[in-house]
């Protein structure tokens, strides 16, 4: 479905697409994965029912789907202004609806997971800033279970390949294992699904709690991130993309928080990361936009001080890749600056401390870039599982990373 619609924000390419070179890295991997892509079809999938209809008033060839979940209940609403809007919310309720939110969408979970990541986050921006300049992010990583020495996928530094990762627990390599998301941007080239990709079914965060029966959305800022409710149509419920508006996507997620009991709500947010591939990694202009990124944070913090039906929420902050500073890019996998990472759980029964300490089974990695062998650091890809383990589920099929669900959050 994405391959008709113009992704490309109203003042010019995303920078993740112009200045990265995914297309070689994708190359590379295709040929040690012995994967063969299959052009895009143009036919609509069996999930949706859709239409096609030009609507931008820049005449950008944009769609209006309708689709009809398998338990159709719910009504997909794709649009596009400057902005890719892709949202799915409950209508009416019929008279055969899902038993009462806090049953059917929470799980009977003691608690619902918020998980954020701050695309090309940086951790060293936490000691630049100070409790001043990021008095919200400061704050978690305070009286949280943090470490700002987490680490990125081994394979690749870049955004989708990684966000693949933190959704579904599964290494990059297909040819491993891996999801076989090799691409970083939405070019009509790529596969439809990340299944497409692997060459096979993939589960994830949002397929475990749906088949238990919970509720799930997405918000994030880059258009290529459709690649997951494309993936998994009924397993996302809501699938909000804004590009490059940051505060908008996190208003639409603090909404959302409010007006529905979802399990699972994942946030992306992409300031950093364009501030860097503009200015370079740690500049003036990266840390005005981490302030920015602060502001969003203390937006969330406050529905949730501000709120009851919040006060079960635990967040897990992570990021896909840092930045080196100076540099404008972050794809060279073997730059500590690009695969060290922060992450960060926060919330009811979440004790303060530093994650290593309270995890034994994994290791502070100092400054090595740890492969697949030994005892493993903590990665952006353990976020599946242990958002799994919050909500009281078992491990994500076909997930590598912290698959025995041991990495805890209290002392
Ligand atoms: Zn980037």
């Amino acid at each position: 479905m994405r391959q008709l619609v113009d992704h490309r924000p109203s003042h010019g390419e995303a920078a993740e697409t112009r200045v990265e070179d995914a297309d070689r890295r994708v190359q590379l991997l295709r040929v040690a994965g012995g994967q063969r892509w299959h052009a895009r079809s143009l036919l609509v999938r069996p999930r949706f029912a859709s239409e096609w209809r030009r609507r931008s008033p820049r005449a950008c060839s944009v769609p209006a789907v309708t689709a009809s979940r398998s338990r159709g209940r719910r009504l997909a609403v794709l649009t596009a202004g400057v902005a890719l809007s892709v949202s799915l919310s409950p209508v009416s309720a019929p008279s055969d609806a899902a038993p009462p939110p806090d049953t059917a969408s929470r799980l009977g979970a003691e608690r619902q997971v918020l998980a954020i990541s701050l695309d090309g986050f940086n951790p060293r921006l936490l000691k630049k800033l100070g409790r001043t300049g990021a008095p919200n992010l400061t704050k978690l990583f305070r009286t949280g279970a943090s470490t700002r020495n987490a680490r990125s996928q081994v394979e690749m530094t870049v955004t989708l390949p990684n966000h693949t990762s933190q959704l579904t627990g599964r290494r990059i390599d297909a040819a491993e294992g891996g999801h076989g998301v090799v691409w970083n941007d939405d070019k009509p080239i790529r596969p439809d699904t990340i299944q497409e990709a692997a060459g096979g079914d993939v589960d994830s965060i949002f397929t475990q709690v749906d088949a238990a029966g919970g509720s799930t959305a997405l918000f994030a800022t880059e258009s290529k991130f459709s690649l997951f409710k494309a993936s998994w149509p009924d397993a996302v419920d809501r699938s909000t993309i804004l590009q490059d508006r940051d505060h908008d996507v996190t208003v639409a997620a603090r909404r959302d928080l409010l007006r529905n009991d979802r399990a699972f709500t994942f946030i992306h947010l992409g300031a950093l990361d364009e501030a860097g591939h503009a200015k370079g990694w740690l500049s003036r202009t990266y840390l005005k936009a981490g302030r920015l990124i602060d502001a969003q944070i203390g937006i969330l913090l406050k529905a949730i001080r501000d709120h009851a039906k919040l006060h079960d929420v635990v967040i897990v902050l992570t990021a896909d890749h840092g930045g080196e500073p100076g540099a404008r890019g972050h794809s060279v996998p073997t730059n500590l600056e690009n695969y060290r990472i922060p992450f960060v759980v926060w919330g009811p029964g979440v004790d303060k401390g530093d994650l290593y300490e309270m995890n034994p089974t994994y290791a502070d990695p100092g400054e090595e870039r740890i492969e697949f062998e030994g005892t493993q650091p903590i990665r952006n890809g353990d976020l599946a599982n242990l958002s799994a383990h919050l909500l009281g589920l078992s491990a994500v099929p076909g997930s590598l990373w912290g698959a025995d669900q041991s990495l805890t959050w209290t002392n």
